[in-house]
């Protein structure tokens, strides 16, 4: 009896760049999530399906087994928290930074820093590893947007070319971590889809390594 497979991504970047991964372990969509409103997907293989979420969501949905495996990025992962899945390979897509950025030429204002982010955890995290006490402000979008109305002193957000926060007045400071696309996977699917989930990764890590030249 063949297993089936569900596998969890978001669209956009992450779903174009992983299409020639999944094409490579003979795995092709019927729909394309861009102009189809269905959030399951069927494939070339029968007993493969995609589900089309949100980005963030999509460790979750693996953690909890509605996805045997996924795709996401390492700001996502860092932010949920990687304890409840396995993480076997970058993908080597959608490569960006996440850094902490300011206004060009700012000074470190005298008290408590203020931070505005989407990455809260992460955020949290970096300056408690540096014993710096700041004060975190979340928000779900342009961040950019909060030091130049007096919202925050910096922003972490992630930083690819650097021209939005160019465009802002904005300069990138601290590296805080290199993010890129991972596969992620079920820890019970391993187990007990241990063949077809192996050969799977085997694939998709062939792939990436054929790209990567
Ligand atoms: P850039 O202007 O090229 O530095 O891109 C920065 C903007 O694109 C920010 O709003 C980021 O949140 C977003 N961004 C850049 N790279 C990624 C990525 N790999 N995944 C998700 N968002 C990204």
């Amino acid at each position: 009896m063949s297993e089936t497979l569900t596998i969890a991504l978001s669209k956009g970047r992450i779903f174009k760049e992983t299409l020639p991964l999944l094409a490579h372990a003979g795995i092709v969509p019927k729909d394309d999530p861009e102009t189809s409103r269905k959030l399951i997907l069927d494939t070339s293989q029968d007993d493969v399906k995609l589900v089309i979420i949100r980005a963030s969501d999509v460790p979750t949905y693996v953690e909890y087994g509605a996805a045997d495996i996924g795709v996401a990025g390492k700001d996502v992962l860092m932010e949920h928290g990687g304890e409840g899945l396995y993480e076997p390979v970058d993908l080597d897509i959608a490569r960006c930074r996440l850094m902490t950025a300011g206004p060009v030429g700012m000074k470190e204002p005298v008290g408590r820093l203020k931070v505005a982010t989407k990455f809260v955890n992460s955020t949290r995290r970096y300056y408690a590893e540096q014993g710096r006490q700041v004060e975190i402000i979340k928000l779900y979008g342009s961040m950019e947007l909060a030091p130049l109305v007096g919202l925050a002193d910096l922003i972490v957000d992630l930083v690819d070319t650097g021209n939005t926060l160019k465009a802002n007045g904005l300069e990138p400071l601290e590296h805080i971590a290199d993010v890129s696309s991972r596969l992620v996977v079920n820890k019970a699917a391993m187990k007990m889809k241990h063949a077809r989930v192996k050969a799977f990764i085997a694939q998709i890590a062939e792939a990436v390594k054929q790209r990567q030249g």
